[in-house]
């Protein structure tokens, strides 16, 4: 068993990290708690990544992309995600991040849709989410009903990341009659462009964390069947994709994040005295420490076998899910410790921890609760399509 990192992803790491101290914390006391960064401070951060070569540094080398893969992917994001600055949400200031669902479009649709977004020419988002619960989407009400060779879709998105800034939006919707109106059958993804007469944005939804989703509104949008992605009927295939590729960058995400809560948690711990001596002398305080250590190596070692699964081609949907529960979860604890090392200091806001204690919270829940991860992972194992032993097989 090998698990040295190749030294072209370290070279990569080092230079996503000076990235990140020379151009991306010194913006931090002013966006950290903001759901996106201004346009024009973005399109300067992107040309500075183009320069540098990452802009794209994960997408196939046959796009254009750097096809650093999924390990290269997660050593990057874990960086970027130690910056308060919401660069590392999506898109990044390094990658559009765009999801799988594109690369299965047909070639007029890569043409239009694809390459502009790889270029980082036009912004995109996902539509999957609905009132009656995104831990249960084939629940969905949305409906596209054929009209000749067009459809007609009608019904209400909720929650939808950045629907304000997308030239374009993949959404999920039920076009199934019968049977195949129920569960994972009769669902198809649908390309539509902004401004098309009918869709609209609703709600802009305001929560605990910076994240500022919004309310799609679809009534009467008609759209011509060449808006398709793949085959009516097969898009819960491309949503199960997206959703598993999402989970496992929940995990670098997590990483990074809780590794600067770490940092700032031992700096504290030295320098900050009561009854004469550093805080850092105190078991208690010990213990925090050690066991934050101990909880994000194992995060590491989790998300980098399932990063290492996902380049060998192996199924890695069972190990996404551990990686999504244990990352945030894992964050949730460390944050949360290190505001307890930093007493009354880290609940300020002139201190980067609270932000991020927020952030932990709202982790558990987007992309597919703790409690999805866990029936995931339970569902595999109890009918046997997972092993209690599973490595590598
Ligand atoms: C900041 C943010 C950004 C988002 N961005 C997007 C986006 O871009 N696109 C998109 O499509 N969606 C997006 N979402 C939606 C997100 O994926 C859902 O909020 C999430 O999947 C949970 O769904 P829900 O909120 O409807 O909770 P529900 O599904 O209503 O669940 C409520 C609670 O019940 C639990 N629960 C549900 N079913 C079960 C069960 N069978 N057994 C045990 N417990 C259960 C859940 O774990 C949760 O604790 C976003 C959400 C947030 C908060």
């Amino acid at each position: 068993m090998n698990f040295d990192i190749p030294e072209e992803l370290k070279r990569l790491r080092e230079s996503a990290r000076r990235f990140v101290d020379e151009e991306l914390m010194p913006l931090e006391a002013e966006h950290a708690d903001s759901h996106d960064i201004p346009d024009d401070v973005r399109a300067r951060l992107q040309a500075r990544a183009k320069e540098l070569g990452f802009w794209a540094f994960d997408l196939p080398e046959q796009y254009g992309g750097g096809g650093v893969g999924a390990l290269g992917m997660c050593l990057v994001f874990e960086e970027l995600a130690q910056c308060n600055v919401p660069a590392f949400r999506a898109p990044s200031v390094f990658t559009p991040f765009l999801g799988p669902v594109l690369f299965h479009g047909n070639a007029a649709q890569k043409e239009k849709y694809l390459m502009p977004v790889i270029r980082g020419d036009k912004r995109t988002c996902f539509a999957l989410t609905e009132n009656s619960g995104g831990s249960d989407p084939t629940s969905m009400a949305t409906r596209a009903v054929r009209d000749g060779d067009h459809w007609v879709i009608n019904g209400t998105k909720i929650f939808i990341t950045h629907a304000d800034k997308a030239d374009f939006v993949q959404v999920f919707v039920r076009t199934g009659e019968g049977d195949e109106a129920k569960g994972r059958k009769g669902i198809t993804c649908f390309l539509i462009d902004k401004g098309t007469p009918g869709m609209r944005l609703g709600q802009n939804f305001k929560l605990m964390s910076p994240d500022r989703p919004w309310e799609l509104i679809f009534e009467n949008v008609r759209v011509p069947a060449s808006q398709i992605v793949g085959e009516v009927g097969r898009g819960w295939d491309l949503a199960r994709e997206f959703l598993g590729m999402g989970r496992l960058i929940h995990g670098p995400k997590s990483i990074g994040r809780a590794t600067r809560a770490l940092r700032l948690a031992i700096d504290w711990a030295n320098q900050r005295k009561t009854f004469g001596a550093p805080i850092a002398s105190r078991q208690a305080i010990q213990w925090m420490i050690a066991d934050s250590q101990v909880e994000l190596h194992t995060a590491r070692l989790l998300t980098y076998h399932a990063a290492w699964k996902a380049d060998q081609g192996q199924p890695y949907h069972a190990e996404a899910a551990m990686v999504k529960l244990h990352c945030d979860e894992m964050f949730m604890r460390v944050v949360d410790r290190a505001i307890q090392i930093h007493g009354g200091m880290g609940l300020s806001k002139e201190f980067p921890l609270e932000v991020m204690f927020r952030d932990a919270r709202s982790r558990l829940i987007t992309e597919g609760s703790s409690e999805m991860q866990r029936m995931i992972i339970a569902g595999d194992l109890l009918s046997g399509k997972s092993a209690i032993d599973r490595f590598a097989d």
